[in-house]
């Protein structure tokens, strides 16, 4: 049985796998007219390292690294207006939270419902495979656009109680 590989982080695989570095960025954020502000680099900064991350989390570490002055709301504000602009993907955790994804190229996840957490599932061939699939269905009425696949599972590793 082959394995699949989980990825947490956000690392380079192919030209194509990867997030935009803090570079493309900038240029990004001047394409949709917005400044390049020390708060935005900072969120866009913490979520490469972070790969996905609820608006908590990446306040967190930006006021760990002390990089801008932020609050939870202004975080939450920007990493919003990111993905309504189709910069970062969003995803539902199974506890209710909003997680951003910085990672907008085609890749599965894999969900672990104990401790909520997305990792990315990159593999090709399963995502060619339900393209091919898909693109002899039709769904009436609509236009398939794209499809989104979480695996959902449980670490078999034993918690130590203390
Ligand atoms: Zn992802």
């Amino acid at each position: 049985m082959k394995g699949i590989t989980l990825r947490g982080v956000n690392r380079y695989y192919m030209n194509t796998h990867k997030c935009p570095n803090i570079e493309e960025f900038k240029a990004i954020l001047k394409k949709h007219s917005l400044k390049a502000t020390p708060q935005r680099l900072a969120v866009h900064e913490v979520m490469m390292e972070l790969g996905h991350a609820s608006a908590d989390m990446v306040t967190e570490a930006i006021k760990d690294k002390g990089s801008a002055k932020v609050t939870l709301a202004s975080v939450y504000n920007i990493l919003t207006h990111m993905a309504m602009l189709g910069i970062y993907h969003y995803r539902m955790s199974s506890n209710n939270k909003m997680y951003f994804d910085v990672n907008t190229f085609k890749h599965l996840h894999f969900y672990d419902k104990d401790n909520h957490i997305f990792r990315d599932v990159i593999d090709d061939d399963l995502v060619s495979l339900i393209e091919a699939h898909l693109s002899r269905k039709r769904v009436k009425g609509y236009k398939i656009e794209g499809f989104d696949i979480q695996l959902i599972g449980r670490s078999t590793r034993k918690k130590y109680l203390a």
